[in-house]
């Protein structure tokens, strides 16, 4: 297959807005959010609200975007499909098809020419992989002239009509990340101050915490961390990122076996992701979960 029918180019205008979107924003609420703890600290209710918007994000990506969606690593009832997509989507990274799509072919390519985001692609010395680093943490949004083709790599999620029609009121899905903490806290405090510090810690803080704590599976969990499974590439295992993104910093694992819903799979590897998709396989809503199976794991470790 030529790259070209494998990746479409992006116009200026769509890389303006990948611009603002997953960089200039969420680094702007970062920054603003340093002088707002310092001054005025962090109430018990925006803490919550934040939290629970974190949990429910990296949850979508984890479990929905990234292991159901992307990989097929299970299936499961029509509604937590839906809401799985719903939860990915607050994360604000993109419709589930974009995603999946870069997804894909990170795996068919990774830290080879193609991968659109591996941490080597300027080389392995200091100053090149500090750049490499910074490419696929963020800089690949904006300087990639080319992004993945959806019609290539995710024709199974396009011939989905929920998917479609989620794709088509991603827009709505997005502003959601934000009404809804804004409303929650104004309904706690019942006060308009409440909603307003709320859309602030819940929604644009917690955008960017959910952004840059995602990315750094493919900044960082390609670059340090042992690697106890064989794999083509430099994916690699990071404790506090695994702790971070509840499961996804397994991520050597992850390459070895892309369609297993269980990253973490070695002693003392916790997985939540992994202990959400077994909660909703007990409860009947998820099925067919591709599971590890240990002659596989016992064949790819190194020795
Ligand atoms: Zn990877
Ligand atoms: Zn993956």
């Amino acid at each position: 297959m030529s790259p070209s029918e494998e990746t479409v180019p992006v116009t200026a205008g769509r890389r303006t807005v990948y611009l603002l979107i997953l960089l200039i924003l969420p680094v702007a609420a970062l920054i603003a959010a340093v002088p707002a703890v310092w001054g005025w600290g962090i109430g018990v209710r925006d803490l919550v609200i934040m939290a629970v918007l974190y949990v429910i994000c990296i949850f979508g990506i984890a479990v929905g975007y990234h292991r159901h969606f992307t990989h097929r690593a299970f299936r499961c009832r029509r509604p937590l499909r839906i809401a799985l997509m719903i939860a990915g989507g607050l994360a604000v990274e993109g419709p589930v098809t974009l995603w999946a799509a870069e997804h894909r072919r990170h795996h068919k390519y990774a830290d080879e020419p193609g991968d659109p985001h591996s941490p080597w692609r300027y080389g392995d010395s200091g100053m090149a992989l500090l750049r490499g680093m910074l490419h696929a943490h963020v800089g690949w949004f904006y300087t990639a002239r080319r992004r993945s083709s959806r019609a290539h790599w995710v024709p199974d999620l396009l011939a989905d009509p929920d998917v479609r029609r989620f794709d088509a009121a991603y827009p709505a899905v997005a502003v959601l990340s934000f009404v809804l903490p804004a409303a929650a806290g104004g309904l706690w405090s019942m006060s308009w101050e409440g909603a307003w510090t709320a859309l602030f810690w819940g929604g644009f803080v917690r955008y960017a915490v959910v952004h840059h704590v995602t990315w750094s599976v493919n900044s960082l969990a390609h670059t340090f961390g042992d690697r106890p499974f064989r794999t083509r590439d430099r994916s690699s295992n990071l404790r506090w990122v695994a702790l971070l993104t509840l499961g996804e910093g397994w991520h050597n694992w992850h390459h070895a076996e892309p369609t297993c819903a269980r990253h973490g799979v070695l002693r003392g590897q916790l997985d939540p992701s992994a202990l959400l998709i077994r909660f909703f396989e007990r409860s009947g809503w998820a099925f067919d979960v591709r599971w590890p199976d240990p002659a596989r794991m016992e064949r790819r470790q190194r020795r």
